[in-house]
């Protein structure tokens, strides 16, 4: 008994001593990988905003081709706003509802290559970028729990939820940039967004296989339209479900 005792009293030392070594060793090389790569500055956030990422950070961001689903990022969440709502057509990008820092999830497994506050109107900002050169964008955030060069996996929280920025009432602002296009994730999210009135938002589920874009999903330039430049001051698109 008094064996069995010291040895748990060892596993939990051990365990201790585990996660306090840890997790600095994976936040220092997190950093290393984000300096080396040019990862979570403005500039980066820009180029990944415009949906062209480097090269490098698409290889590090893992082997193999673009997801061809994504998970829908707030379980629970109600779908609000959607892609080419808003007066003008320009919220090129989703919202999603959810009470005050509920776990923000990665859409996709692959490399964050921005987190911070640097970037106008989308408060704190989350930029991954996915095997295939794919990047999801997660905007309005209360507190970020991931740094730029962290590599991240399909489900793996990155944030609470928030109204930080330009945001009317607490709501995930989320967009998928594709060679330099944003595209209409919710086709693509599973399980499918369910709209407000428990209907679903979208008829028919897609999946990217691979090729071009998949017939019926909508992707347009981000600066082919006024007001299609995020969550700007001239958006009212993006109010969030509070303002629809
Ligand atoms: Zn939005």
């Amino acid at each position: 008994m008094r064996g069995s005792m010291r040895r748990l009293a060892r596993i939990v030392v051990l365990m201790v001593v585990v996660l306090t070594v840890a997790s600095p060793v994976a936040a220092r090389s997190a950093r290393a990988r984000a300096l080396r790569l040019g990862l979570g500055t403005r500039a980066a956030a820009s180029l990944l905003l415009s949906g062209h990422p480097k090269p490098a950070w698409v290889r590090a961001a893992g082997k193999g081709a673009h997801p061809r689903t994504l998970l829908f990022p707030v379980r629970g969440g109600v779908f609000g706003r959607g892609f080419g709502d808003g007066e003008d057509g320009g919220h090129l990008a989703v919202d999603i509802s959810a009470p005050m820092r509920t776990r923000v999830r990665a859409a996709a497994g692959g490399i964050v290559g921005y987190a911070g506050d640097g970037v106008s109107g989308y408060g704190n900002l989350v930029l991954i970028v996915h095997p295939g050169g794919w990047v999801t964008l997660y905007g309005h955030n209360d507190s970020l729990l991931v740094r730029a060069g962290q590599r991240v996996s399909r489900g793996q929280p990155v944030a609470r939820l928030g109204q930080t920025g330009i945001a009317r009432g607490p709501h995930l602002h989320f967009e998928l940039a594709v060679d330099g296009r944003l595209c209409d994730p919710s086709p693509l999210m599973r399980p499918l967004p369910a709209r407000r009135n428990g209907k679903s938002a979208v008829t028919r589920p897609l999946a990217w296989l691979g090729g071009p874009v998949p017939e019926g999903l909508r992707c347009e330039p981000r600066s082919g339209k006024s007001g299609s430049k995020g969550p700007t001051r001239t958006d009212p698109a993006d109010a969030g479900p509070a303002g629809e």
